[in-house]
């Protein structure tokens, strides 16, 4: 098993050993954030008829020409077209069509005078502006055209998709399942966030964690709780996840002498692909995965709080991405000025926890303060991952680094921009 990875290699390896999982069809409703996995196009035209956009009249646009205030040109109203109508009859010269938003123009129109440019009496129409042709109407097929691909394969599902699915007539979406994740957490020292905290016990927030970042990324997490240190509760635990396509274990994949799940999970038939990163935090990560067809990967996380969340960060999140059928699988990255001097010693690159603001156009990352891995408080705080690369031993102030966007709210403004 190939040890002391650099975190790119870590992440090729497991993007290489992840698949795309299998389609399903699911109802229009059940797609939101959901990824298609079929090529979606249109079997008609939308709109599928020219239709009038203003409440008006329907016209030939020639006989308006040169009509104004002082000057209006009188026309007939032959009938009437609300919306979801149809026009009893083609428009004659000399003729307008009471119409509405959204009703089909009459066959002999080829323009609508909106309400506002006439007057009424009866039967009769006297318009004061003139109309270009084509003018206050939608064209059939000016949205989607007949046969059009609209929606490719691996376009995530919001509410515009699902308006437009719903526009050309879907109901039963062909969608990639979505991952099932067991997520299991080993120590003996572990209880949960109700346990009794005497004699040195803490709370398996990891599980809690972890179970979030997978609902995050939509995937399904299936809490399988606490396993004591022992080869035989890990044996059950581990077990009990082999249906999964995931499966995440927090803690026990270190080198320490109670640390079995290596052991068992070989035992199990899991081949290991590596084990330790040189980054921090977050060195003891393992990666290994059963001999099957769909996925089978399984996730060592190291115990620490901090180097939990960030090694599912770096390394099961795109995996899950990527399961999932997504064909972008990283956090948006921007490009930062470091607000204080950080120093380290080259080897390990550093995922510093970080605050984002602006000043002058640019992007100011601040550290979170504490980067211990035990301080849950530095994710908390954290709207950025700015990356201390392996080699450098220092990062000036003010000098630009690379940082990973986690909270998007970072983006969101105090004020509408309008
Ligand atoms: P270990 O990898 O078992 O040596 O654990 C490293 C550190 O992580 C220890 O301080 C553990 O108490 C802590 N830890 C292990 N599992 C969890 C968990 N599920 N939730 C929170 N902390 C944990
Ligand atoms: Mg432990």
């Amino acid at each position: 098993m190939r040890t002391g990875l650099n975190p790119a290699e870590a992440l090729q390896t497991i993007l290489d050993a992840t698949p795309v999982l299998a389609s399903e069809r699911v109802g229009l409703h059940e797609t939101l954030g959901r990824v298609l996995a079929e090529a979606v196009a249109s079997r008609f035209d939308l709109p599928p008829c020219d239709n009038s956009a203003m409440d008006g009249y329907a016209l030939r646009s020639p006989e308006l020409a040169g009509a104004s205030r002082g000057a209006p040109r009188s026309l007939a109203v032959a009938y009437e077209i609300p919306a979801g109508g149809r026009a009893p009859r083609a428009l004659l010269p000399g003729e307008a069509a009471r119409i509405f938003t959204g009703a089909p123009i009459p066959p002999g129109a080829d323009a609508v005078l909106r309400q506002e440019d006439t007057e009424r009496d009866g039967a009769q129409l006297r318009c004061f502006a003139p109309v270009e042709p084509g003018e206050n109407v939608r064209r059939a097929g000016e949205d989607v055209r007949r046969g059009e691909l609209v929606l490719e394969p691996g376009k995530r599902i919001g509410a515009a998709e699902i308006g437009m699915l719903a526009s050309l007539g879907r109901t039963a979406i062909a969608v990639h399942q979505r991952p099932r994740v067991a997520i299991l957490s080993g120590g003996d020292e572990l209880v949960e966030p109700d346990g009794d905290l005497s004699g040195g016990r803490i709370v398996s927030s990891n599980s809690y964690s972890i179970a979030a970042q997978c609902r995050e990324l939509g995937a399904t997490p299936v809490y399988l709780g606490i396993a004591r240190d022992t080869p035989e509760e890990l044996e059950r635990h581990f077990r009990a996840a082999l249906s999964a396509d995931v499966i995440v274990s927090s803690a026990g994949v270190s080198v320490g002498d109670r640390d079995y799940v290596r052991d068992v999970l070989q035992k199990l038939g899991a081949s290991f692909l590596f084990w330790g990163v040189e980054m921090k935090p977050g060195y003891p990560l393992a990666f290994a995965r059963f001999p099957r067809e769909t996925a089978g990967l399984v996730f060592g996380l190291p115990g620490n709080p901090v180097s939990a969340m960030m090694t599912f960060e770096q390394f099961v999140r795109p995996a899950l991405r990527k399961l999932t059928g997504h064909r972008a699988w990283f956090r948006p990255l921007v490009e930062a000025r470091v607000a204080q001097r950080l120093a380290k010693k080259p080897g390990r690159l550093h995922f510093v926890r970080v605050c984002l603001g602006r000043e002058a156009g640019e992007i100011v990352a601040t550290p979170t303060g504490n980067q211990s891995s035990g301080v849950l408080r530095s994710m908390v705080l954290a709207q950025g991952i700015l990356i201390f690369p392996a080699e450098a031993s220092e990062l000036a102030a003010g000098a630009l680094a690379r940082v990973q966007v986690v909270d998007e709210d970072f983006l969101a403004a105090p004020e509408p921009g309008f």
